[in-house]
């Protein structure tokens, strides 16, 4: 499962690599236990007590209904120290899923395609681990189990609850099985991971009339399609050549027939960027974009722009810390991969605005087994080996940090 060390790993560090292996089983089982019973944000409640029953059973101290369905489990070593929190996501996607597989989802229109399910059997792991080695670290790990990440997003109302509280938490890791890296991969990097996920939805008001009469109106379609056009060069003309950024219309729509000029025109989009200096700037240029393409035709409009998620902004020193116990556990040629930013979205980031920390990527695909579908796709499923990987570089990183 896990490549053996080059330089001859020391007597509790082989020991542990058994001893999770031993565990790869049962990390298995949960995690297919929890992929047959999936459930949406916030709405996690057989999760929640599958999460609760086994840390019952191991004696973890813990906490459940944060921000609703949310748990934290709390694991105090015999000597005080410093507090390294651990989180995990739990939530499914509305999606059918079309796995032939024994494990298949059991609730219809709802699945783990995102690979959460794998998240909360990694944390049930090293929380399993961690109780019963106690005295191989110092302080606390307290692992969050999180409701809610593909949407409306169960981190900040984590945090508000205070779950980095009391002890309070030097820092974070987390992570996210990856289908867009090959099993035997970590991708980790400090600074940005992944984007700012920012949301708009805008109305053109024109004035409808007779298709082979444009002068009585104000065509909302002509008008969308300036804005739609003019809204590319935000990332074109605006922001820094240097840095990304993504201005998305996903949906248009407007008219009811071919020869009707529409009166109202409504687009919705998203936006992506990493750099949080961006935060100010590109939502103001929407809004002078819409409203000076609005004003000069003669038409009105109204806009909502909200902003999701933050960018995933790593810590430096955490991210080497990740770095150098993963490079331990993975041996293979691309072991670590640092070119493995996403414009995808995450909102582990409101965490890691809070505390320094390190969100990263564990390689799960492997086409030879046909299990390389895209995250979010009805056929997605993952490399179970990656289990075992995760528990591994978890517990090492609260060794290393925790000592
Ligand atoms: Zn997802
Ligand atoms: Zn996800």
């Amino acid at each position: 499962m896990i490549s053996t060390s080059s330089s001859p790993p020391s007597v509790n560090s082989s020991r542990m690599r058994s001893e999770i292996q031993a565990l790869q089983p049962q990390l298995v089982e949960w995690r297919r236990r929890l992929h047959e019973r999936p459930e949406l944000g916030f709405r996690e409640h057989l999760t929640a007590e599958f999460i609760t029953q086994k840390l019952q059973s191991w004696g973890i101290e813990h906490q459940t209904g944060v921000a609703k369905t949310g748990i934290v489990a709390t694991i105090s070593s015999t000597q005080p120290g410093p507090v390294l929190a651990i989180r995990a996501d739990m939530d499914a996607l509305p999606i059918q899923e079309e796995n032939e597989v024994s494990y298949r989802s059991q609730h219809d229109g709802v699945m783990h395609a995102c690979g959460h399910d794998g998240h909360t059997a990694i944390a049930l792991g090293t929380a399993s681990y961690l109780a019963q080695h106690r005295d191989d670290f110092i302080g606390t790990v307290k692992i969050i189990f999180q409701p809610a990440e593909e949407g409306p997003g169960g981190a900040k109302p984590m945090i508000e609850a205070g779950v980095l509280k009391n002890p309070d938490v030097d820092a974070i890791i987390g992570l996210h099985l990856w289908n867009n890296l090959p099993l035997g991969t970590v991708g980790v990097r400090s600074g940005a991971l992944m984007a700012a996920v920012e949301c708009f939805r805008a109305r053109i008001l024109g004035k409808g009339g007779h298709g082979a009469m444009p002068h009585q109106t104000v065509d909302s379609v002509v008008v969308a399609a300036q804005i739609v056009n003019a809204l590319q060069t935000i990332v074109a003309r605006h922001v820094d050549p240097i840095e990304s950024a993504v201005v998305t219309v996903g949906e248009l729509h407007a008219g009811t027939a071919l020869n009707v000029i529409a009166d109202t025109a409504r687009m919705s989009g998203t936006v992506r960027y990493f750099n949080p200096a961006l935060a100010e700037l590109i939502p103001q240029r929407v809004e002078q974009i819409i409203a000076g393409i609005c004003q000069s035709q003669g038409a009105k409009y109204d806009l909502d722009y909200w902003q999701l998620y933050p960018p995933v902004i790593n810590d430096a020193g955490i991210a080497e810390l990740v770095r150098s116990v993963a490079s331990g556990v993975i041996e293979t040629p691309v072991g670590i991969v640092p070119e493995c930013q996403t414009m995808g979205g995450e909102d582990m980031s409101f965490f890691l605005q809070a505390v320094p920390g390190c969100y990263f990527f564990l390689g799960s695909a492997n086409p030879a087994k046909n299990l390389a579908h895209p995250h979010h796709h009805p056929h997605f499923d993952f490399d179970e080996t990656a289990l075992g990987m995760g528990v591994e570089i978890f517990v090492r990183c609260v060794e290393k940090f925790c000592s």
